[in-house]
């Protein structure tokens, strides 16, 4: 007997609502061949696109005038707007999505204004194909009107999975030179269709290369995900037996712009592409000193000690296994048991008082139940391999998306990644990584550290490390900093060739490592390690006493803090409350955002963390571009900087803003003295707009009238308009000096080339404070300093002197802060002051100040 098994049914859902055309009739051949894949077309009628299915958002153009999605079913749709709209560069578009995103049927993707399209664009025809016509058995397109989100536009039939081994290739491999893309839109949908349907045509493997990612040429999705733009560089490789025409043909298609008109590139776009260093190299500063080798400072502090080289060693694992039941229930053992792991280690933490750790251990238990991470893994044991072998690729492939982001944090995420997976696949093949014995005085040295690595160190022996990889703010480096330890990151690479046992100084303030130093300087050095750690102590037995100067004037010194921790942290060593809490840390690392309860209970709970009576400043939600929040979707934009962040995130989106308001009211009675104040305020219509929602909100609550309100100054306008802003309704100002300094100088904080000119030493910069304290003491009110530059002794005497009533520093600086203080006059703060503001560089500034080491 026989039996047949109906194939899985998809339906496709009106992403638009509009009337369907044939796909075979939109005047566009790469669309109308089905060079893309089939589907068919919308003449639309409305103007937001929405998901016709369920799944992961894997590719939204740059241009945002396309997006697609694969379904838990594996289908790959494309939905493009309009024809010939690449060329727009995102004008009239607005993404409501990001790539990684999960949606369901009928959620927002794109916006776009139909009218600008129109005007501009080829055709409104918007285009929805399956790019992977390999999981289609059968494709039937609906006709007529539909609705967006109601109504089906397609019934799929899925393939049959069946043996996907493929061929086995044999031949060589044969690889182009470089090529640049001449198409002055990159390689879009258009070109990536045509560049498939040559590459489809040989049975070797074809794949494009671009920098340290690789497109499968055979796919759409994979080349379209590459974003190669005019001017990028790439080459062009196959293996099997036709590589050799294979590589020629399709290499020779790129050149010639793969069907599209395209004008060969200019000679100052070469040069430019030519004098673009690989990024590593823009990333990594190179000292050209044999003795030296330059990193980014990850966590401050000198260490003198003899090098000892860390490797992680590669575990084999077998690629194919017989029983996908088996290797399953192996894959959920190893995850379970990894997860027992994680929460002892958590509960290790937590005991030792070290919440910010266990918070990292507490990020990887939640990796480990990722549902995406897992489809990746149960795919591949569906398809034969081993539990080991699908469990490593799912994880690196994972790890290696995150890498690939352009934001730092998510990027950094991808170690957490690594050294998680890393966990289950020891759970899993029972090998074990050997740690290493240590001798006294060891500098870790290796290309990377995993967090289990860091907070398994035996701390008595390791003084400090370097990591060739991993930035300022990976979690490394915030454990480096939480354990004390000093440490650099992104050092150089040929840092991994030192000789084992070499003695070297690593300084994690500067981020440099040196070499070859005679036996009196490295005393000099340890003397200098000695006097400032007896000065240390000495800061913190008086860290208590108020920060008063030597003529009787009283600085109040408060914490910046994220999280409940933090705050109780702060009461240990000398601080007087809050001066900032950051409080998107309450928003990230969530799946959706806070309730008005959970945040109204946890500004309660920070405000009885102080003493009573001290102040408690909450400044709402900072995030927007550079800083996403996957609930909270911004659309991609060219400068993240100056676009959608700090309160104009809550104006976009003022129920945010106002649940804020709310909960900050709620906790007006907690204990401290509560204060609120609006980020990245510009304009005076912004302040006027930020106090309207807040006034509103108070009326609405009957309480709160008592919380004081103000502005963080981190636009150079605020500054100099200091006396309108002061003469409003405001409390205070802040001074957030990190973004102070960037917009002031137009150089981004975070910048590899930049970074160390942003100074908020500079004159300019404390000319906008200077007047800011003028403005504010003659309207009767105050002015604090939340940026970097309070936590910086060396700049708390001129502080004073411009006329800064409090100093929000970070935890550790406290002690240290309040000895500066004291150790001046407030005429001679004044008198450093005048000078500072009239000195022409930071340099010029500094030197009127000695670092006051012990
Ligand atoms: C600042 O800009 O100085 C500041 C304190 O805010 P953040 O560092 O959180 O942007
Ligand atoms: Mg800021």
């Amino acid at each position: 007997m026989t039996q047949t098994v109906a194939s899985p049914r998809v339906q496709l859902i009106a992403p638009i609502s509009g009337i369907l055309v044939p796909i075979e009739l939109v005047p566009d051949p790469v669309f109308a061949k089905k060079m893309v894949g089939d589907g068919l077309s919308i003449d639309p009628l409305s103007d937001v696109l929405v998901a016709p299915i369920d799944g992961e958002v894997i590719n939204v153009q740059p241009a945002m005038h396309a997006v697609t999605i694969r379904s838990a079913d594996g289908l790959e749709v494309l939905l493009h707007i309009g024809l010939d709209t690449v060329r727009m560069g995102g004008k009239g578009f607005q993404a409501k999505v990001r790539q990684g995103q999960q949606v369901r049927v009928g959620e927002e993707l794109i916006a776009f204004d139909m009218d600008t399209v129109a005007e501009e664009a080829l055709s409104l025809l918007t285009q929805v194909v399956v790019t992977n016509s390999d999981a289609v058995s059968n494709l039937v397109a609906m006709t007529g009107t539909v609705v967006a989100g109601r109504d089906v536009v397609a019934e799929i039939t899925l393939a049959e999975a069946g043996d996907d081994s493929g061929p086995i290739r044999r031949g060589r491999t044969v690889r182009s030179d470089a090529i640049l893309i001449p198409n002055p839109t990159g390689l879009h949908a258009r070109p990536a269709a045509t560049l498939v349907a040559l590459a489809k045509k040989f049975d070797s493997e074809v794949t494009l290369r671009r920098g340290d990612d690789t497109a499968n040429a055979k796919s759409i999705m994979s080349i379209m995900s590459l974003s190669a733009e005019r001017g990028d560089k790439v080459f062009v490789s196959a293996h099997g037996p036709d590589a050799e025409q294979a590589v020629t043909e399709v290499a020779e298609a790129i050149r010639n712009g793969l069907g599209e008109e395209v004008t060969p590139l200019t000679e100052a776009e070469v040069a430019e592409v030519e004098a673009e260093p690989a990024a590593e190299e823009v990333a990594v500063p190179v000292s050209g000193d044999p003795n030296l080798l330059l990193g980014v400072a990850a966590s401050p502090g000198l260490a003198v000690g003899q090098v000892v080289q860390l490797r992680h060693e590669d575990i084999g694992v077998a690629e194919f296994a017989p029983d996908k039941h088996l290797e399953r229930r192996k894959l959920n053992t190893a995850i379970d048991r990894a997860l027992l792991d994680l929460s002892a280690l958590q509960g290790r933490l937590e005991k030792e008082a070290d919440p910010e750790n266990a918070a990292i251990f507490a990020a990887h238990a939640e990796i480990l139940q990722d549902p995406d991470l897992l489809d990746i893994a149960s795919s591949a044991i569906e398809k034969g391999n081993s539990a080991p072998f699908a469990w490593r690729g799912a994880y690196q492939t994972y790890a290696e998306r995150l890498s690939r982001l352009k934001n730092e944090i998510l990027a950094g995420r991808a170690n957490d990644v690594r050294d998680v997976g890393q966990r289950v696949l020891e759970e899993l093949t029972g090998h074990r990584r050997e740690k290493p014995e240590l001798p006294e005085n060891t500098i870790l040295i290796a290309e990377d550290l995993t967090p289990s690595d860091t907070a398994t160190l035996d701390r008595r022996r390791v003084v400090g490390f370097a990591t060739t990889s991993g930035g300022a703010s990976s979690h490394v480096a915030i454990i480096a900093r939480s354990l004390d330890i000093p440490a650099v990151a992104g050092i150089e690479g040929r840092a991994l060739g030192i000789a084992e046992g070499t003695r070297v100084v690593l300084d994690g303030g500067r981020g440099s490592l040196q070499l070859n130093l005679t036996d009196d300087q490295i005393d000099a050095i340890v003397e200098r390690q000695r006097r400032i750690a007896a000065k240390r102590v000495r800061d913190l037995e008086r860290a208590g006493e108020p920060a008063i100067t030597s003529d009787g004037h009283q600085v109040q010194v408060v914490a910046n803090i994220g999280n409940l921790a933090d705050a109780q942290q702060a009461m240990t060593v000398g601080a007087e409350g809050v001066g900032l809490l950051r409080s998107e840390f309450v928003f990230l690392g969530r799946q959706s955002a806070p309730s008005e309860d959970e945040q109204a209970e946890l500004y309660a709970d920070i405000a009885g963390a102080l003493r009573p009576g001290q102040p408690l400043v909450i400044r709402t939600l900072d995030v927007g571009g550079d800083k996403p929040l996957p609930y909270l979707p911004i659309p991609a934009e060219e400068n993240p900087f100056l676009g959608i962040r700090g309160v104009r995130v809550g104006f976009d989106r003022p129920e945010v803003l106002r649940t804020q308001c709310r909960a900050i009211i709620r906790a007006a009675d907690a204990g401290a003295e509560l204060y609120v104040m609006f980020p990245m305020i510009a304009t005076i219509d912004d302040w006027r707009f930020a106090k309207q929602i807040w006034d509103a909100e108070v009326a609405a609550l009957g309480s709160g009238g008592d919380v004081k309100v103000g502005i963080m100054m981190e636009v150079p306008s605020v500054g100099v308009m200091a006396n309108q802003f002061a003469a409003e309704d405001v409390a205070f100002f802040s001074v957030g000096t990190n973004d102070l300094t960037s917009y002031t100088l137009a150089m981004d904080r975070g910048h590899p080339k930049l970074a160390a000119q942003v100074d908020p030493c500079n004159p300019s910069v404390l000319q906008l404070i200077g007047q800011a304290g003028q403005a504010l003491h003659a309207a009767g009110k105050w002015l604090g300093v939340c940026g970097s530059i309070a936590s910086d002794p060396q700049a708390v005497p001129i502080l004073l002197g411009l006329g800064v009533d409090e100093l929000s520093c970070s935890i550790p600086a406290i002690p240290a802060v309040k000895a500066a203080v004291r150790s001046y006059s407030l005429d001679q703060c004044r008198r450093l002051a005048a000078k500072a503001v009239a000195c022409s560089t930071p340099a010029e500034v500094r030197a009127l100040v000695p670092v006051d080491e012990g």
